[in-house]
């Protein structure tokens, strides 16, 4: 008896990175003891041959499942995609430029094997990252894990080995802004760490600006905790004690030294200053309110042009 297991990779713009990646995943997953796979590849609206390469290995290969999307959903989409088509007893969500060394999988397998619900891969080393992605990452984890009281582990992405019970449980969940890694904390479940170092590109360059980064950090934050929200009250109440006491120096020092007319800088000071922050806070609830807006129309997370796969009897 064999067990099936699925990968699922994320495809955008990969037309230079997939005959690599093939050529390296294909022998490691055979070289796996006792299991099948399914490698389901999501092509995120690629414009670059993506697709043709994709579904060239799928006519080969009966392992290979080509997901295509209309267009564009961006790798969180592609991740749910995979996860609702997958079919395995565990579920294995990989990057396409290799950066997470297949390798690594075999030891994922026996960590399950012996147990474990959920094997995460944590990135011991990420000097191939620049400085600022690691930084800010850096930055990005300690923030939200104050804010939260989910804990997203430090250093780990999307490269984990999921149980079934797992799939399923992130399945059932019904939100349509799928911030991935928060989800996969949130679940839970008996989890295992493997250490690892993160390799170089395999070929192509990174999907992921500045800015996309920035909004991806911000519904990791707005997604998992509503402590943005709540400062605000506080920052009121502060602001309010400033303002009597402030009062309070205004009365007694015209008391002692009678009306004074020089006033221009403190009050400047104070308007803008309560300006700014009243513009802070209602831009604050501006990002939870689109997020509602966009949770209440109900959207599919992706949509899927077409699906290819060899049948091939089992
Ligand atoms: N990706 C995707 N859709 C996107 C952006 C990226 O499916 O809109 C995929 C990409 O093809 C790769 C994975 O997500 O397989 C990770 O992307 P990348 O390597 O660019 O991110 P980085 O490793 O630089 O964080
Ligand atoms: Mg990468």
């Amino acid at each position: 008896m064999t067990q099936l297991m699925s990968l699922i990779v994320p495809f955008y713009n990969e037309a230079a990175a997939i005959q690599v990646f093939a050529d390296r995943m294909l022998p490691v997953l055979d070289a796996v003891p006792g299991t099948r796979w399914e490698i389901l590849c999501v092509d995120d609206g690629s414009s670059d041959g993506t697709l043709l390469k994709l579904v060239a290995l799928a006519r080969g290969d009966a392992r290979f499942k080509v997901i295509e999307f209309s267009r564009n959903f961006g790798k969180e989409a592609a991740l749910t995609a995979g996860i609702d088509a997958a079919r395995g007893e565990a579920v294995i969500p990989i990057d396409a430029d290799l950066q997470d060394p297949p390798e690594l999988i075999a030891d994922m397998v026996r960590e399950w094997r012996a147990g474990a619900e959920v094997v995460l891969a944590r990135r011991i080393d990420r000097s191939t990252d620049g400085v600022l992605k690691r930084k800010t990452a850096q930055w990005f984890y300690r923030a939200h894990n104050k804010l939260s009281k989910t804990r997203i582990p430090e250093n780990v992405g999307d490269f984990r080995l999921m149980d079934r019970k797992v799939v399923e449980a992130l399945k059932a969940l019904p939100e349509r802004q799928r911030f991935m890694k928060g989800l996969f904390a949130w679940v839970g479940f008996r989890t295992v760490t493997l250490d690892y170092a993160r390799a170089p590109r395999a070929a192509g360059e990174t999907k992921f600006s500045g800015l996309a980064l920035w909004n991806f950090a911000l519904e990791g934050f707005t997604g998992f905790s509503t402590a943005p929200l709540k400062i605000w009250t506080y920052m009121g109440v502060a602001g309010a004690l400033l303002t009597v006491a402030y009062t309070l120096f205004i009365v007694v020092h015209t008391l002692i030294s009678g009306v004074s007319v020089p006033g221009y800088a403190s009050l400047f000071v104070a308007v803008s200053f309560f300006g700014s922050v009243q513009l802070i806070s209602v831009g604050l609830l501006g990002e939870y309110i689109g997020r509602i807006y966009v949770e209440t129309k109900q959207r599919p997370t992706y949509i899927v042009r077409q699906i290819y796969e060899l049948h091939r009897g089992e």
